[in-house]
């Protein structure tokens, strides 16, 4: 049996971030990674704040673009708002945060799955499969950044999936040699998401086009869905006589996990649901709290203490940040928001122009509100 002091199982942002802190500290840790390289599946817009990026110090070729604005599309208008971005492809920007922590002394295990977790002893034990055995790890400390289906949920905390907390997203690829466009667009339109939407999310070379919808809002089969969207009079102009280079769908979580951490265990990223309901944007906050993570699993590590008190400073540093906040918001009006889109389809949409559209003035707020008694 192989020995860590922390296994992270999942090397996309959220992971890799708790990793590459611990190993900064000198602290033996293993990140496994069930594909072939991080990012080679991870499904994704690709969009994150500017400032994210620029405090990552992203180099030129992981930087796809800066994104100055973006461009909404509302069934009762199109507005403009300038909120800064910048656009990543997840096949390399995962690859790069995993080389990151590598780099800081962890150690990488590619093509390589966890299929179960058992407790032993007051140690962790990890049983991971390749293509050509079984084995064990045995650790201190877990760290579950394995994503939607986390193997967490066996202890009772990480995210639990149900058709009203999950959204399915289904994105296609697009060629786009020296993609010239330069901002984001997102199309609301209930035709494409009963509770989502529509996005264009240019790269250098390729134009990422994508749909998500929560699933019990979904009506239909998202490829048909898909079809719609790209038929649509602005993105068919866009991507007419593209080639299509590839097509990926994945769940995103749309409601935090209650319980986050457990004795010798701590849960990070999409496997503990924390995405931004109302965006289906989970990578910064996978970042921010896997680095919250990592300076707890420290302490627990230098104070040799992983019981469930001490390691509930990760739950609560996590829940002081901007982005749990914000997140927290957005899950809580949702719930609000739910029942009432039975009678206004459109009242999602509605908020979101209203309250996260800049410059947007009151008499406008109001005919948004009161659409389609004022077109
Ligand atoms: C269609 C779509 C579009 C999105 N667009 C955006 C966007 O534009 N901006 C944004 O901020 N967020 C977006 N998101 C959400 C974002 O992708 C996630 O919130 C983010 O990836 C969470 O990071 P993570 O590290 O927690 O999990 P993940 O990125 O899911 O990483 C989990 C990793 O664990 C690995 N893994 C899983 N199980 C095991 C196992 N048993 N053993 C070993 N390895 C395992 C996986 O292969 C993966 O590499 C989108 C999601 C979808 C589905």
């Amino acid at each position: 049996m192989d020995v860590a002091d922390v296994v992270v199982i999942g090397s996309g942002p959220a992971g890799s971030s708790t990793a590459n802190i611990v190993a900064g500290a000198g602290y033996n840790v293993l990140l496994i990674e069930k594909d072939e390289w991080p990012g080679k599946n991870n499904v994704c817009g690709g969009g994150m704040s500017e400032q994210r990026a620029d405090k990552l110090k992203l180099p030129d070729k992981i930087l796809e673009k800066r994104i100055p604005y973006e461009v909404h599309h509302f069934p009762w208008g199109v507005y403009e708002n300038r909120e800064r971005h910048a656009s990543i492809l997840r096949s390399k920007f995962d690859r790069y945060l995993a080389e990151r922590a590598e780099e800081n002394g962890s150690t990488l295990l590619t093509s390589t799955k966890a299929v179960n977790i058992k407790r032993r002893d007051g140690r962790i034990v990890v049983y991971t499969s390749n293509k050509k055995n079984i084995s064990t790890i045995s650790s201190d400390l877990v760290i579950f950044a394995d994503g939607v289906n986390t193997l967490a949920k066996k202890f009772g905390i990480g995210f639990k999936k149900d058709n009203n907390n999950t959204a399915l997203g289904l994105v296609y690829e697009i060629e786009y040699k020296e993609n010239p466009i330069d901002h984001y667009e997102m199309f609301y339109d209930r035709n494409i998401s009963g509770w989502g939407y529509g996005w264009i999310f240019p790269k250098k070379d390729l134009m990422n086009v994508g749909v998500g919808c929560r699933i019990s809002k979904i009506r239909g089969n998202i490829k048909d869905i898909m079809n719609y969207f790209m038929s649509s009079p602005v993105v068919s102009t866009i991507i007419q006589g593209r080639k299509i280079l590839n097509k990926k769908a994945a769940l995103i979580p749309l409601a935090p996990a209650r319980e986050i951490h457990d004795q010798s265990m701590l849960v990070v990223g999409d496997a503990a649901g924390m995405v931004y309901p109302f965006f289906g944007a989970g990578i910064e906050n996978a970042i921010v709290a896997g680095e919250i993570a990592g300076r707890v699993a420290i302490s627990a590590l230098d104070e040799n203490d992983f019981s469930k008190q001490f390691l509930s400073e990760y739950k609560k540093q996590w829940e002081k940040t901007s982005n749990y906040a914000l997140m927290k918001r957005q899950s809580i009006m949702s719930k609000f928001l739910l029942p009432l889109s039975n009678l206004d389809a459109y009242i999602l949409q509605k908020y979101m122009n209203i309250s996260y559209i800049n410059d947007v003035s009151r008499n406008e707020k109001m005919r948004i509100a009161l659409y389609p008694l004022f077109r």
